[in-house]
């Protein structure tokens, strides 16, 4: 498979937020989102065997852990990244794979934790999400929104209600886009919309969702690839 990057830092967005994990970064996305930050993951890449990336994963993180595959799109390279989840999770990984909803979900093994990135109108790949991987969706999975305007987050909301979302994952989480060029402080005068904003439309429309701050951008320079 195509592989950008395999690297250990802390999970930074979705409910395992903080915890340690070894990422598995594949090249290619179909997408093109305003706000990318993984551009650099579009082409280039290496070669690498499935076994290859099993062993760099053993020697990150031995004896079992957090691994979250990634991209670009990971969905894109099915054929060899639903074996490497398989063969992850028979070794003992907790699985975290996420995507953009747009590839069909419906060969992802149960086991594993899907964090699924609905594509809001600003991103400029609204309309992306393939509905019929709502039924592929399971109580431990996760979807997430990122927010750059109110129009997002009305959007986020309304597909919310309609999908009965909160009940239907474990988690359902509301992001602030982050400016993609964004580097220097580590603050949130990056994000495109203000994190408590977010929090204040979240909590009037009494929304059960759970506001996600990328925090690897506030621990380290928010330019850094790798982290
Ligand atoms: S889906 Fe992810 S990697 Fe692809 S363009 Fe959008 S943000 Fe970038």
């Amino acid at each position: 498979m195509q592989i950008v990057e395999i690297y250990k830092s802390l999970q930074g967005e979705s409910s395992y937020a903080g915890l340690p994990c070894v990422f598995v970064r594949l090249a290619g996305c179909n997408l093109r989102c305003t706000w990318c930050d993984s551009e650099y993951t579009f082409t280039g890449g290496h070669r690498m065997t499935l076994e290859e990336v099993e062993q760099e994963v053993h020697q990150l993180s031995p004896g079992g852990g957090l691994v979250e595959i990634t991209g670009g799109e990971p969905l894109l390279q099915e054929r060899a990244v639903v074996p490497l989840m398989e063969r992850l999770l028979a070794s003992g990984y907790t699985v975290l794979l996420e995507t953009s909803g747009e590839r069909p979900l419906d060969k992802v093994p149960r086991q594993v934790i899907k964090i699924v990135d609905v594509k809001c109108p600003d991103s400029g790949e609204g309309d992306t999400f393939r509905i019929e991987n709502l039924d592929a969706l399971t109580p431990h999975d996760e979807v997430k929104f990122v927010v750059a305007s109110r129009r997002d987050y009305e959007f986020a909301r309304q597909f919310i209600e309609q999908h009965a979302l909160i009940a239907r994952v474990a988690s359902v989480i509301l992001s602030p886009a982050f400016r993609k060029d964004a580097a220097g402080s580590r603050d949130v005068s990056h994000c495109l919309v203000d994190p408590r904003e977010l929090a204040e439309w979240i909590l009037a429309d009494g929304l059960n969702a759970r506001l996600g701050l990328q925090i690897h951008k506030f621990i380290w320079e928010p330019s850094l690839k790798g982290v």
